[in-house]
């Protein structure tokens, strides 16, 4: 792809758009931003960084003529497929890519794609380490909060990218081939914005379609969805699996993210002591199986990135005490009958809030004790009440933030301010 003196329309000012301006000018194309908010609701630094680098922007609206004046566009992932502004470019057949995609076409070095419903961050975190560990010069970037594009032109050769994609960011790849891609599970989860399981499946699917038998697709044996892509795929494939062995050195029953991330380093050529080192010392990222604090013999977990029932069920999954469960947010759209019998296992009493708490509630009373509350910091006190030496208070959500919270880190912090501040 040529950038150089072309006029690339990026949709969307925020962390990736601007990401994908600052790559686009250096590869020195004529960078033009099209933004939905207004004016003063546009990051003032990168006002200015435009206004330095010929930049021009339009605010409050996206304009039929901006866009269609341009040889290509660039979408942020926020943006829908079916947007108005991304119909008159292809009125026009002016190509429109994601931010991924764009990076992807300049990055010099092998790119480890990791996508799935949950557990992509960890994942892309502890794959970082193990390459570190290794000795291998590591970019980590995409949807963990640093765009791809800033790191492109960076990366030598002989580096390697570890990249995390949503099925947002897949809607929009074309020519995206990754080295190495996994598909690490697939649950319910933003049926809000894709039609249905099927259209949802398709976009994370798309990660492997430019593959061919030099790459390799890493999949989850233990989904039958998954599963079941190996037959039509032109990577080579590698299994792993909670159920069965898979390999000489994994063993079936591991937690998840140590097989996949074993099979990942082992395709690279890294052995697996380097992931035992990494994941003995490994302290969990911020907001998912933190542990805040252990007070009164009682451990404080944060897993307030949990906002759907599978990282519900992982949570449970992977808390070894008795646990009191605060949950409840805004809902997903998301049925949760299928935890029942963990939650039975697992949960000692469950404190529900928020939107969600009427429907946790009639999902959950049948086989736990349920109680309503409508603060955050309610919820933990009367946790506080119920717990005995050797439990644990797992607050893992299972629901989006934005009914009480401005996002889920937001939700995270005023978790671990409350349980800092019991007495
Ligand atoms: P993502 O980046 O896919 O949203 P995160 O790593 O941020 O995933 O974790 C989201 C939630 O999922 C957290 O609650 C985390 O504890 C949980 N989780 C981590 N790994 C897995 C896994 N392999 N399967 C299911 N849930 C997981």
């Amino acid at each position: 792809m040529e950038i150089k003196g072309k006029s690339v329309t990026i949709i969307g000012a925020g962390r990736s758009g601007q990401a994908a301006a600052r790559l686009v000018a250096t590869l020195e194309g004529r960078v033009k931003v099209s933004e939905s908010v207004t004016l003063h609701q546009v990051d003032p630094s990168f006002q200015k960084w435009l206004q330095e680098n010929d930049g021009a922007l339009e605010s409050g609206g996206h304009t039929q003529v901006f866009i269609e004046e341009s040889d290509l566009v660039v979408v942020s992932p926020g943006v829908r497929r079916d947007a108005e502004c991304l119909r008159w470019a292809e009125a026009k057949g002016i190509p429109v890519i994601g931010e991924v995609e764009l990076a992807a076409q300049f990055c010099p070095c092998p790119i480890i794609a990791v996508t799935g419903s949950n557990g992509k961050t960890t994942v892309v975190t502890l794959i970082t380490a193990v390459l570190r560990l290794a000795g291998r010069a590591v970019h980590s970037c995409g949807n963990i909060g640093n765009p791809f594009s800033d790191y492109v032109l960076k990366a030598k050769k002989e580096d390697f990218v570890v990249l995390e994609v949503s099925s947002f960011q897949m809607e929009t790849v074309k020519e995206f081939r990754p080295h190495v891609g996994v598909l690490l599970n697939f649950s319910q989860n933003h049926l809000d914005r894709h039609a249905d399981l099927d259209e949802y499946f398709d976009m994370k699917k798309r990660i492997f379609a430019r593959q061919t038998e030099e790459d390799h697709a890493v999949l989850n044996k233990d989904d039958e969805r998954i599963r079941g892509l190996a037959d039509e795929l032109g990577a080579q494939v590698t299994f792993f699996s909670q159920k069965e062995e898979c390999g000489a050195a994994q063993t079936a029953a591991h937690n998840a993210n140590f097989l996949v991330v074993t099979r990942v380093a082992g395709l690279l050529g890294i052995g697996p002591d380097a992931c035992k080192e990494v994941f003995a010392q490994f302290q969990g990222v911020e907001h998912r199986l933190e542990k805040v604090r252990t007070f009164k013999g009682v451990d404080y977990i944060n897993d307030s990135k949990s906002t759907t029932g599978e990282s519900g069920r992982w949570a449970l999954n992977n808390v070894q005490r008795p646990a009191i469960m605060i949950c409840g947010g805004r809902d997903k759209n998301i049925d949760f009958s299928s935890l029942k019998e963990i939650v039975e296992k697992k949960v000692k009493r469950m404190i529900v809030i928020g939107e969600a708490r009427e429907k946790l509630k009639e999902t959950f009373q049948s086989v736990v004790e349920v109680e309503e509350c409508d603060q955050l910091k309610e919820a933990v006190q009367r946790s506080q009440q119920l717990v005995q030496d050797g439990d644990c208070v797992l607050f893992s959500p299972m629901c989006a933030s934005f009914d009480m919270f401005r996002n889920y880190e937001e939700r995270g912090r005023a978790f671990k301010k409350i349980v800092q501040q019991l007495n």
